[in-house]
């Protein structure tokens, strides 16, 4: 760690987290359970990010989760090797290069962890609350397994909140998938050890809020960097103590960095949002954000993770509230919802602007980021940008091109600093579009 001038109470800056080292070891033993699981004929799944756990972990069946998987090829930098083998047997190179990469190791069986591909599932899980791409993905893992699959229905949630007759359906949708996970696993969920991963889900969530929060302060004690690896226990592990051990010692870490005005930028001259998913394959391009006094301050793929808590009333019909809480998971809702909350977000970690990562891979999420750029702009007059790239696929990034933007729109945050410093009149939209609103 440098001290920066050496006097107490300044900002200094902060390298890797000390929680790192258990962040590691509680991923290999997440992926070591998941092979010894397979050996002692333990029940797996594969699901979605978007499937309600908790009920799984309560009845001992193995989640995993081959949306993570794939940015792990993507972080390993051999999702495009995996991809090609996808595309060779006919995947198109528009479909998101999480199902390709997937779907390639599972053809080739073999991966970046320890040679092999995933352990095959024993049933799957796929819904309709992310995208329709996890649906017909989650067909070919079916067909290619011999397995049996389970679609959890779950209608769009335009405005919010859902209605009385959507979560009705869902509750119900949530009753056939139980049913579905007993009569292929011959086990029975019962209430009583559900509720103890629903209170571990919540306490996990709420240790995440916490992290989330610390990032108001300035210097911001984590950066995007630091987040987007740390979402791997709140995704995987959630409902379990592994995830709120582990939590509890990043949250702890992250108020000692605030107290001492420690962070990945400590001379911060722009706070910024990141909405989509990670670039996996490139976190330099993180850094080149860092090395020119920018810093994340909130992402709205690690937000959307601060969604699953549940209350003790709750416990009394787990099942309505977990349709509740699935039913509007950042992908299943309209764009007004998504505006309100990233406008919020801005507001709350006074963030400078917003950077869009248009990718490629994942439609849903970046359809309607121009509509999201534009409410930006006139609800809080901040300049946003657009980064065209994808989460795993290096063939869909051009760093030079990216990082010439990067430059411009620096340089347009820069010129507003400047123009608020030597006190130009006006505030909001018209300021905004005068400094050039998006790049
Ligand atoms: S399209 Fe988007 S939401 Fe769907 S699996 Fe790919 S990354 Fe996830």
């Amino acid at each position: 760690m440098t001290k920066l001038d050496g006097a107490d109470g300044v900002a200094k800056a902060a390298g890797r987290l000390k929680a790192d080292a258990e962040l590691k070891k509680l991923m290999a033993r997440y992926y070591q359970g998941v092979f010894w699981a397979k050996r002692v004929r333990r029940p797996i799944a594969w699901i979605t990010s978007g499937t309600p756990v908790e009920p799984l972990y309560a009845m001992g069946i193995v989640p995993v989760y081959p949306e993570n998987y794939g940015a792990i090829l993507g972080s390993r930098k051999v999702a495009a090797e995996f991809c090609e083998i996808a595309e060779g047997a006919g995947y198109s190179h528009d479909l998101c290069s999480y199902a390709r990469g997937s779907i390639g190791s599972m053809m080739a069986d073999r991966g970046p962890l320890g040679g092999r591909g995933l352990p095959a599932p024993d049933l799957l899980i796929s819904t309709k609350n992310i995208c329709n791409v996890v649906v017909k993905w989650w067909e070919v893992i079916a067909r290619h397994y011999g397995k049996p699959l389970f679609v959890l229905d779950v209608p769009y949630v335009a405005e919010e909140p859902a209605t009385p007759h959507q979560l009705a359906y869902v509750r119900g949708q949530l009753e056939e998938m139980i049913a579905f996970l007993e009569r292929h696993t011959h086990r029975r969920l019962s209430m009583s050890r559900l509720v103890p991963v629903l209170k571990r889900s919540t306490e996990t969530v709420a240790l995440w809020e916490r992290v989330q929060a610390c990032r108001r302060a300035s210097p911001s004690p984590a950066s995007a960097l630091d987040m987007f690896t740390n979402m791997f226990p709140i995704v995987t592990l959630r409902g379990t103590e592994d995830a709120v051990r582990y939590y509890r010692m990043l949250a702890e870490e992250l108020d000692e960095r605030v107290r001492r005005h420690e962070g990945p930028v400590p001379d911060e001259r722009f706070r910024l949002v990141w909405d989509n998913i990670a670039i996996w394959h490139n976190f330099r391009l993180v850094k080149y954000f860092h090395e020119r006094g920018a810093v994340f301050v909130g992402e709205t793929y690690t937000n959307a993770w601060g969604a699953y808590e549940f209350s003790p009333e709750d416990y009394r019909d787990p099942l309505a509230a977990m349709a509740r809480q699935y039913s509007s998971v950042l992908l299943n809702v309209g764009p007004a919802v998504r505006l309100a909350r990233l406008v919020k977000m801005c507001r709350d970690y006074r963030a400078d602007g917003v950077v869009f990562h248009s990718n490629r891979s994942c439609k849903t999420y970046s359809l309607s980021q121009y509509i999201l750029a534009r409410g930006i702009q006139e609800q809080l007059g901040r300049p946003t940008l657009f980064i065209e790239a994808d989460m795993t696929d290096p063939r869909a990034y051009a760093d030079a091109a990216v990082k010439t933007r990067v430059d411009a729109y620096l340089e347009i945050l820069d010129g507003r600093r400047a123009d608020d410093a030597g006190g130009v009149a006006g505030t909001g939209a018209g300021r905004a579009s005068a400094a050039g609103g998006t790049v």
